[in-house]
């Protein structure tokens, strides 16, 4: 057999960086090696007690399911957007997939017209639109920390070619800053797309992990051409169990309908337990609620400390609003750096894991300057569960981080020593 020649489409694609910093994280401890898994953001948090239940009783469905989702889960998601964040959907606008990630990318596979993707953005964003051969339109961030879209930008964009079709992504609260739009900047953007008709794809995955508790969608401003994904991943704790949620218009229902043909004709439906046990986290449910409210007590105090601490050594820290990412700047430091060989955030990450042990994923992985020397540091090396027991018997403050968030306590710490010593000028007058 001659060699095996693949489509260029994938061709030079590899694992992707957030999965690949797990893989690289598991290896070295494998080695012997301790490492601070700050690489793949995955909730440290159990999945609420409820859901498992709902999964335990659900064990013997073996039905395949209809291929757009279960109708009564597809319900609790309409609800839930309706109760939750003040957006009317109903349960016919909801799509379930085997995660977010794949519900994202069949809608670049369906969507006809460029993509609009905002620097920073999620590293998968950029390799769905290749397997799907779409357009892909940059962005760059600007506005707060220079890690925002400015709504004047896109309206500068789409008046240049007025006639284009264009999906926008939109994903407040960010991975990976952690930041969030505001209602004003919500506000322009809704007038700037209702203006050229873009449709927008809003990744919400980490509304339920606003430290406030408080969400705003896009949705609610814009939402004749909104549509909101999100899943179990972040607020339960359920990532591996892969499922998400698409909600699309019913002005968008052809895109539906084109989802539902590609979902049963690639995955089916979504698995009948997952999905049965999923209907309990979107219904109204005391304790799930309880859950969410030490979660983001927790997230809130390790972030705003982190974040405190490394900001401290002279880095530029945008203040989290949301979820577990930190996205440090390390461009302070340049000089420092390249007097150690450190040019690229990729030098950066590697000298980091090399003289600290964190492991981070390099900002460039999410479409920025390699030369702007930032990473994303996913705050989730705890354990959740015990964190969630300590947090009842007192409040989250320093000593509370120190001993129920311990790994991640020293990572921060480690990164911060290594940077300090960096910035010695910093403290000379
Ligand atoms: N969007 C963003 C911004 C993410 O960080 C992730 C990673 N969980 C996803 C989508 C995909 O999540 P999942 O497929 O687990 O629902
Ligand atoms: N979204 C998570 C992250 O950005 C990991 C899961 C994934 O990439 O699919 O780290």
């Amino acid at each position: 057999m001659g060699p095996v020649k693949l489509d260029q489409r994938v061709e030079g694609m590899s694992i992707s960086p957030t999965l690949a910093a797990r893989v690289r994280s598991s290896s070295l401890v494998e080695e012997g090696q301790r490492v601070f898994r700050f690489g793949l953001g995955q909730s440290p948090f159990p999945v609420p007690e409820p859901l498992v239940a709902a999964l335990r009783a659900a064990a013997a469905e073996k039905d395949y399911q209809p291929p757009g989702g279960l109708h009564e889960l597809r319900r609790a998601v309409a609800d839930h957007h309706r109760f939750r964040h003040g957006v009317a959907f109903a349960a016919e606008d909801i799509v379930i997939g085997p995660g977010s990630k794949e519900l994202i990318f069949l809608l670049q596979l369906c969507f006809d017209g460029d993509i609009l993707l905002p620097t920073p953005r999620w590293v998968s964003y950029v390799p769905q639109a290749r397997l799907a051969g779409r357009q892909v339109v940059t962005l760059p961030g600007g506005g707060r920390d220079g890690l925002t879209l400015e709504p004047e930008r896109l309206a500068e964009l789409c008046q240049a070619a007025p006639g284009r079709r264009r999906l926008l992504f939109l994903n407040s609260p960010c991975n990976p800053t952690g930041l969030a739009s505001t209602g004003e900047e919500l506000e322009a953007l809704a007038a700037v797309c209702r203006e050229y008709q873009v449709v927008v794809l809003s990744d919400e995955i980490y509304a339920e992990l606003r430290f406030s508790g408080r969400h705003r969608s896009l949705a609610q401003l814009y939402p004749e051409a909104t549509i909101v994904v999100s899943g179990l991943s972040k607020w339960c704790g359920a990532g591996g169990w892969r499922l998400g949620t698409m909600a699309l218009p019913h002005g968008l229902r052809v895109l539906r309908r084109a989802l539902e043909a590609v979902a049963s004709e690639t995955f089916s439906s979504t698995s009948a337990p997952i999905q049965r046990a999923a209907v309990t986290a979107f219904k109204p449910q005391g304790e799930i609620e309880a859950y969410l409210v030490l979660v983001r007590r927790i997230l809130a105090a390790a972030l705003g400390w982190a974040a405190a601490e490394l900001d401290g050594v002279g880095l530029e820290v945008p203040q989290p609003v949301a979820g577990f990412y930190l996205f440090p700047g390390f461009a302070p430091l340049r000089d420092a750096l390249a007097r150690l060989g450190i040019e690229s955030d990729i030098d950066l990450s590697e000298r980091l894991l090399a003289e600290t042990s964190v492991v981070t994923v390099p900002g460039s992985a999410f479409g920025c300057d390699p030369r702007a020397l930032r990473v994303r540091l996913a705050l989730v090396d705890f354990d959740g569960a015990h964190a969630l027991t300590g947090l009842a018997n007192g409040p989250a403050d320093l000593s509370f981080l120190q001993r129920y968030l311990t790994p991640t306590w020293n990572g921060i710490l480690a990164l911060a020593r290594w940077s300090a010593q960096l910035a010695p000028t910093r403290a000379t007058p």
